[in-house]
């Protein structure tokens, strides 16, 4: 692969970052992931803008205008030929010698990198995902997507430890989310309940449009906090994630939602945001 590393493109074995950069040594450094299918980059505008949002937020100095980092996004699916895919990027504060004071003038370190697989075609969009819950265990500005990833990273083995595909987490006795998607539900009257956006989960750009879609659909919308027994009471389970689109939940505790089988309406909405993206992709 051709990687993106501070204004060079370099193959992947000599893109190397110094051991005093921010992001290895703090964790400190944001990132975004952006789903590519044909070619082109879906749903970017919200991931350029939450990008901005989150260096914001941390005061970290975005490297490149706006535009120059589409140019970039744009480049480096033409030089791997990325057809279907993602492409992940993080920005760190930068190189500085260890302090936890932020350091005056560091150049924020710029890195991007292509993963080519399959996620029109995803198998798991027949079977479901089961998921396994646990206690949200990670810090409270989860509306900034860090590079924190351990606790998630943590509940995801002790989810396929217990058998799982995934884990959702729960705080206060209400899912705050997936460990790396938004969770929701469909009741029994057919109202999609997701979470309202605060700073206890982050804000998804793939949730954002499907919940626009569901709308349009005249699908009726509640954001509001729900539990893991009304989970289990729902009709249907999904989560929503840049390279998941929607993606249905059949099983929560071992305890089958629904009918056991993926959902109409995570079906349908999949289908529609799939659609709809593809219409405006850049
Ligand atoms: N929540 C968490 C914790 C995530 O890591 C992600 C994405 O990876 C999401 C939600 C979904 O966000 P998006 O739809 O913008 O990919």
């Amino acid at each position: 692969r051709t990687v993106y590393l501070n204004g060079d493109w370099l193959p992947e074995t000599e893109a190397k970052v110094s051991v005093f950069d921010r992001g290895f040594l703090f964790a400190d450094a944001i990132y975004e992931v952006t789903a590519v299918i044909g070619g082109k980059l879906i749903d970017y505008a919200g991931h350029g803008a939450r990008l901005r949002r989150s260096l914001e937020e941390l005061a970290i100095p975005c490297p490149l205008s706006q535009e120059a980092l589409l140019a970039v996004h744009r480049e480096i699916v033409r030089r791997n030929a990325l057809e279907e895919g993602l492409i992940y990027l993080q920005i760190s504060r930068g190189v500085a010698d260890r302090d936890f004071a932020f350091p005056k003038g560091a150049e924020p370190t710029l890195v991007l990198f292509t993963q080519a697989k399959p996620v029109l075609d995803n198998p798991r969009t027949k079977t479901g995902l089961s998921i396994a819950t646990m206690p949200d265990w990670r810090w409270e500005r989860r509306d900034i997507k860090t590079v924190q990833l351990l606790y998630p990273s943590m509940a995801k083995m002790e989810a396929m430890r217990r058998g799982a595909d995934d884990a959702w987490l729960v705080e206060d006795g209400f899912v705050t989310e997936g460990s790396a998607a938004t969770a929701h539900i469909v009741t029994k009257d057919g109202v999609l309940v997701t979470r309202p956006l605060s700073n206890a989960i982050l804000h998804g750009i793939t949730r954002a449009s499907i919940l626009d879609l569901a709308r349009a659909e005249g699908i009726a919308v509640d954001e509001r906090p729900f539990t893991v027994a009304q989970a289990k009471e729902a009709a249907e389970a999904f989560i929503t994630s840049a390279t998941n689109f929607a993606m249905p939940v059949v099983s929560i505790d071992e305890a089958p939602i629904g009918s056991g089988r993926p959902g109409p309406i995570a079906a349908r909405l999949r289908d529609l945001y799939i659609a709809d993206r593809l219409a405006t992709a850049l």
